[in-house]
């Protein structure tokens, strides 16, 4: 039986985790998740020259952001490479490069 907050393992007789008062559970509890970001994109370009301002912008207004370049070598110059920042700075972002 494990506890459902602090995991600890204990007989199959034990009913309760004495540390967290908390009714055991025949299951140990999943490790928490590493949190998952979900990126948005807000820029996408085929030419270098724009998404290299573009990420000095989001550069200079200390915005975090990926590069999202799927590009194999053969598709190098078809695909964009895409930015992408969190979601709470997408409107930002957005609005930041909608200039570009
Ligand atoms: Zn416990």
């Amino acid at each position: 039986m494990f506890c459902p907050k602090c995991a600890a393992e204990y007989a199959t007789d034990v009913k309760k985790c004495p540390e967290c008062n908390l009714k055991l559970v025949p299951d140990p509890p999943q490790r928490e998740q590493p949190q998952f970001v979900e990126w948005t994109c807000v820029f996408e370009h085929r030419n270098p020259g724009p998404v290299a301002m573009a990420e000095s912008l989001l550069q200079s207004k200390n915005i975090e952001y990926v590069v999202r370049d799927q590009n194999t070598i053969d598709t190098a110059l078809i695909a964009p490479v895409k930015l992408c920042v969190k979601p709470e700075y997408a409107t930002r972002a957005k609005k930041l490069l909608d200039k570009l």
